[in-house]
């Protein structure tokens, strides 16, 4: 057990806050019960949520640390708290999609539900007011974000995680349609996976339904009022636990 003190505020985004500790080492994330979708203008509170989230992170990341992928996460704290390394967020939100789902059918005539093989990789610039709009190569190499290095380091490691979460999630009979995972720098300039991955940011249908709505285990659940989230992210919770190291626990 490591202890700790939560000192300010350093950011609050939609379903988190993120704190400062006494310890230069140590940053606190605070999971909220705050549900929103595009773009926040659906809003709601459901109770729980952000325990559930803050546990299968949890899971998550230490299934995905023992695979050796990179990641903030140190440990978690009762039941809405997980401690992180601090990390500089790259301001991209990271997208793999392995079935055609969402803003790509939106966009693009592809048909939902179409397998994408290879796994499809979209980069958006992350800014809300913006409407967190889709980067091409030309706009990434514009805004200097990142070296061409440093990109290739980015791709690679999403399609790491995509590799591992898909065997994860089949050991779950879930399938991983799509996910968007966000990157950061630590101190020492090394890229690690950062934020979350749950039923907020991942979409995960259940193998065993073939009904398209009932299938649906994520977010989408909100997106789409099909109710019964709470009972989805907890299904989840339930299987991914079997297939995950405990979290380790700091406080
Ligand atoms: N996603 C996310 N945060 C965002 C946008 C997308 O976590 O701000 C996730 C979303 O839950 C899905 C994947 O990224 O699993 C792809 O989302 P998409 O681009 O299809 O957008 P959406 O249909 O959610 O608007």
């Amino acid at each position: 057990m490591t202890s700790y003190r939560v000192q300010q505020l350093l950011h609050e985004g939609k379903a988190k806050r993120v704190f400062a500790t006494d310890r230069d080492d140590l940053v606190a994330v605070e999971f909220k019960d705050d549900a929103t979708a595009f773009n926040a203008q659906k809003k709601a509170q459901l109770q729980g949520k952000g325990a559930l989230n803050c546990r299968i992170s949890a899971l998550i990341f230490e299934y995905l640390s023992a695979a050796g992928v990179p990641t903030h996460y140190l440990g978690v704290d009762g039941t809405n708290w997980m401690l992180v390394r601090p990390v500089q967020i790259v301001p991209i939100e990271v997208v793999v999609r392995n079935v055609a789902a969402g803003s790509l059918c939106r966009q693009l005539p592809i048909a939902a539900g179409t397998a994408l093989q290879p796994p499809l990789l979209d980069l958006y610039y992350k800014d809300d007011a913006l409407g967190d709009p889709l980067l091409t190569e030309a706009r990434l190499q514009r805004l200097a974000l990142l070296s061409p290095q440093q990109l290739k380091a980015l791709e690679q490691l999403a399609f790491q995680i995509n590799d591992e979460l898909r065997t994860l999630f089949e050991r779950c009979r879930l399938q991983l349609v799509d996910f968007k995972v966000e990157l950061g720098f630590t101190a020492t300039g090394e890229l690690v996976l950062a934020d979350e991955i749950s039923p907020d940011t991942c979409r995960l249908w259940d193998r065993g339904q073939s009904d398209p709505k009932g299938r649906i285990l994520d977010k989408d659940r909100f997106r789409q009022d099909l109710g019964g989230v709470i009972e989805a992210y907890g299904e989840v919770l339930k299987r991914v636990q079997g297939q995950c190291p405990k979290p380790r626990v700091y406080g």
